[in-house]
């Protein structure tokens, strides 16, 4: 495998881009990825100096670390609570929003590479099995819950996207599963995340439920933003993609499997209570 630095966006754009390419920013998803065989590298791309890194006004590069916005006075409460909670601190203090947002499901079947549907395969065997911290909006075709705090901190602060092509509405980023096409997001072959934007809000806060105090992924997460037009709601561990929540009333659409319906009413509760932080 060969590793290669490109030193700007420019000399990025001049590798060409080949199908065997992958984009390295801090490696803690990526590498045990390849290590476990679960994706597979020509070329690492090393996107350290060709992503921004910092934060400018309401601007975010994507190299930030977690580390970083978890300690920056200009970050919103939701977000920052999000990157505080979510892993360790030596993870944290390598791990960068834009891999954070790309990162790829918790679900142990597809970890351990069953032969699921994410995988290509036509059974969703977590379903059938063990689903207890799985999706309980959207679950149909594929249960995965997603495991970013970090995503739903920003959906519920309205972030818009910059690529390296385009920009967008954070939740254009993201994707259900099909038959047709089983990925989870819509960024193309070698598109960069280059900066997120964010909305500042009058007031915000970002709850998590775990199994464990620390450094575990969200059973829900609930994110919530304070605006001039109301509170917006996103939700992280509920649906393969962060779940924007028009209100809580909205909970009753969810369609929890027979071992995760206990996630309706940590939802309500971390709902209710984000809420009422957020409007004092
Ligand atoms: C043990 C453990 C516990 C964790 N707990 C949590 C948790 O509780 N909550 C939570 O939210 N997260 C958690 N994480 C996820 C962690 O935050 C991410 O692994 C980290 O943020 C990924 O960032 P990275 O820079 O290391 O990405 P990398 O590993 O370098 O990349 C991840 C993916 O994103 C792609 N990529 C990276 N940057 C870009 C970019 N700018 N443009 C396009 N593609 C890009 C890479 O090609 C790769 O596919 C945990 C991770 C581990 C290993
Ligand atoms: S939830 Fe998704 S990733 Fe997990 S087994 Fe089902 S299809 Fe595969």
């Amino acid at each position: 495998m060969q590793l290669v630095r490109p030193s700007s966006l420019e000399e990025f754009a001049a590798l060409g881009g080949e199908p065997g390419d992958q984009a390295l920013a801090g490696g803690t998803e990526l590498v045990p990825q390849l290590r476990d065989g679960l994706i597979h590298a020509e070329r690492l791309v090393q996107i350290t100096d060709v992503v921004p890194r910092g934060v400018e006004g309401t601007t975010i590069g994507a190299g930030t670390t977690l580390a970083e916005l978890e300690h920056d006075a200009a970050i919103p409460e939701a977000l920052r609570e999000a990157c505080r909670l979510a892993a360790s601190p030596q993870l944290r203090n390598m791990g960068t929003i834009g891999g954070n947002l790309l990162q790829s499901t918790r679900c142990w079947y597809w970890r351990l590479q069953f032969p699921c549907r994410l995988h290509g395969g036509d059974v969703c065997h977590a379903r059938a099995g063990q689903h207890r911290e799985h999706a309980i909006f959207a679950n149909d075709f594929c249960a995965s819950a997603h495991p970013s705090d970090p995503a739903a901190a920003l959906l519920a602060l309205g972030a818009r996207v910059r690529t390296d092509r385009r920009e967008f509405p954070l939740d254009v980023l993201y994707r259900l599963p099909t038959a047709d096409d089983r990925r989870l997001t819509t960024l193309e072959e070698g598109e960069l995340i280059l900066e997120l934007e964010f909305a500042p809000p009058l007031a915000s806060v970002y709850l998590k439920a775990m199994d464990r105090k620390r450094w575990a992924f969200a059973l829900v997460g609930v994110a919530a933003a304070r605006y001039e037009d109301g509170v917006r709601l996103a939700l992280a561990g509920v649906a393969p993609t962060p779940w924007a929540l028009e209100s809580l009333d909205a909970l009753e659409a969810a369609e929890p499997l027979p071992d995760n319906a206990y996630k309706v009413e940590l939802a309500q509760a971390l709902g209710r209570r984000a809420i009422a932080s957020v409007s004092r």
